[in-house]
């Protein structure tokens, strides 16, 4: 069985060959055909004089080209690392430049952006996308091997930078295959399992683990995927009908723009089965119209970039609304993975009471790159992973997320969840949007501020939002500011960047 990713398209090249692997602007490729191209691209990356473990770039949108380099790259030994193409140039170039790349691929859209980039990087080989495919097919497409082991690294890619500066995560071929193991393994239940049926869509970026590793199952389960090169609302949905999707995976902000897309009211979902999605929580309103609009079945999943995607999924038996109490969970985690919740200082929590998430599992990260500190600061002793998420595990062993840890404010020594307000606010009929951050506050350490993005033609004020949130939570935990937004910061994956509405508050740190 396969040991690095390099061996995954091999061997899959082996069983299925004329099968279509890979769907790409409307062109399929077979999987004995995109394996081929994996070794060019492999004895390619060899003559540019690759060695071994170095990281290798990529600045583009989701194309087949990047599975190509993904498992070209394992096969001659390197690393892929591919970079949030919304990043701005100072922040493409500190990644560049922390991961040590040489040969960076870059889609035609950000060409000009990495050559301007190059000039400071004198030693930078850039391979356009345009004429990859040219530049591939002068090598010979004989199988490479490298004698990679399978706690080499594979993967590494940058986390969102939702509370910091991005770090780099080390992904090893173990970590990588143990998660897409996870996904076709018999014991596990029939919602959260890949056959060889299965078509899958990969439309969420793949510079994020939700998009890698959605295109990375579809190759081990010997199925069917369809790449879309960026969300969108309009292609997803024709090819959703056009291509018979059975699988997908949509963050909640991403199912919004679905469903305010006037084309869904013309769209036959009857074929779907299920639709995943996470990343983010997901607002209660926004999951009740989606089971009435797409009628399918919706898989929730936890996961961080840390633990290679998914480790805890709430099943479709879950998703009553509003009777299960269970929905307000991301569920229990999945076959092989460890969850416990602790104290600061690695101590288990009671059932019910809050702590940080710790992770244990075949899928872990090996650790961030060239940064010591933070990887000793994020494992406990005995491999257990600190999700940096605060949450409590109910009797059933089902996980609640309250908040992230960083987002916790502490006001007259009481600890108040941003998340938990947040949600009081959203039941706000008038409320589209909002977060939550504590500001600075000489009575109370810090107090509790909103900001809102009110829904289109609504009008209030902030006494109303607060008096109206202290019909539902406690009035210490009320907001004492509210300020009116038109649009709250978010990075590429739609997370809220908190750390920019905090930063007006506390100056740029975090
Ligand atoms: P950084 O670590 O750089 O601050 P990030 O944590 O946003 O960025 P990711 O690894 O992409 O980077 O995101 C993982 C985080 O997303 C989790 O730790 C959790 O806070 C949040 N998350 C993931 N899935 C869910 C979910 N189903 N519900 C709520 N939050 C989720
Ligand atoms: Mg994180």
């Amino acid at each position: 069985s396969a040991v690095t990713l390099g061996d995954l398209a091999r061997i899959q090249a082996q069983i299925n060959p004329e099968k279509t692997l890979y769907i790409y602007e409307d062109h399929p490729l077979s999987f004995e055909a995109f394996n081929a191209h994996t070794n060019q691209l492999a004895n390619g990356l060899l003559a540019l004089d690759l060695k071994p473990d170095e990281r290798v770039c990529y600045l583009g949108k989701n194309t087949v080209a990047y599975y190509e380099l993904l498992i070209g790259t394992s096969k001659a030994g390197g690393v892929t690392c591919p970079i949030n193409w919304r990043l701005s140039e100072a922040e493409i170039a500190y990644i560049l430049s922390n991961s040590e790349t040489r040969i960076l691929f870059v889609g035609p859209e950000y060409i000009e952006k990495a050559n301007r980039i190059a000039k400071a990087h004198s030693d930078l080989t850039i391979i356009a996308l345009d004429s990859y495919d040219e530049w591939r097919d002068q090598y010979p497409s004989k199988e490479v091997n490298t004698d990679r082991l399978d706690q080499d690294d594979v993967l590494q890619l940058y986390t969102s930078g939702t509370t910091g500066r991005p770090k780099g995560v080390r992904m090893s071929n173990a970590a990588m295959l143990s998660n897409r193991r996870r996904d076709l393994d018999p014991e596990s239940p029939a919602w959260n399992r890949w056959t060889s049926n299965d078509v899958g869509l990969v439309s969420m970026p793949c510079f994020h683990i939700g998009g890698t590793s959605f295109g990375l199952t579809i190759l081990y389960a010997g199925a069917t995927g369809v790449i879309m090169p960026t969300f969108d609302a309009g292609a997803q949905l024709d090819i959703m009908v056009k291509y018979d999707i059975s699988k997908q995976f949509i963050v909640p902000s991403a199912l919004q723009i679905i469903l305010d897309d006037p084309r869904v009211n013309d769209t036959d979902f009857s074929k779907l089965n299920y639709i995943q999605y996470g990343a983010s929580p997901i607002p209660l309103e926004l999951m009740k119209a989606c089971i009435d609009v797409f009628g399918c079945e919706f898989v929730q999943k936890y996961g961080m970039t840390e633990t290679c995607g998914t480790c805890v999924a709430l099943s479709p038996e879950d998703h009553t609304i509003p009777e299960n109490p269970k929905m307000k969970s991301v569920g229990k985690p999945l076959n092989g993975v460890e969850l416990r919740i602790t104290d600061p200082e690695g101590q288990d929590c009671a059932v019910g009471e809050t702590g940080e998430i710790v992770i244990r599992s075949a899928s872990n990260m090996s650790g961030y790159w060239k940064n010591e500190e933070a990887t000793k600061q994020t494992f406990f002793e005995g491999g257990w992973l600190r999700s940096g998420d605060a949450g409590f595990l109910d009797d059933e062993g089902y996980l609640y997320i309250q908040d992230r840890i960083k987002d916790m404010i502490v006001s007259g020594g009481e600890n108040i969840y941003s998340a938990e307000v947040e949600i009081a606010l959203l039941e706000d009929p008038l409320v589209q949007q909002v977060a939550v951050i504590g500001v600075p506050d000489e009575k109370w350490g810090e107090a509790v501020m909103a900001y809102i993005v009110l829904k289109d033609n609504a009008s209030t004020t902030s006494e109303q939002i607060i008096e109206n949130c202290r019909s539902k939570i406690a009035k210490f935990k009320c907001p004492k500011r509210v300020e009116f937004l038109t649009a709250l910061p978010r990075n590429a994956s739609g997370k809220i960047l908190k750390r920019e509405l905090r930063a007006t508050h506390w100056g740029e740190m975090n």
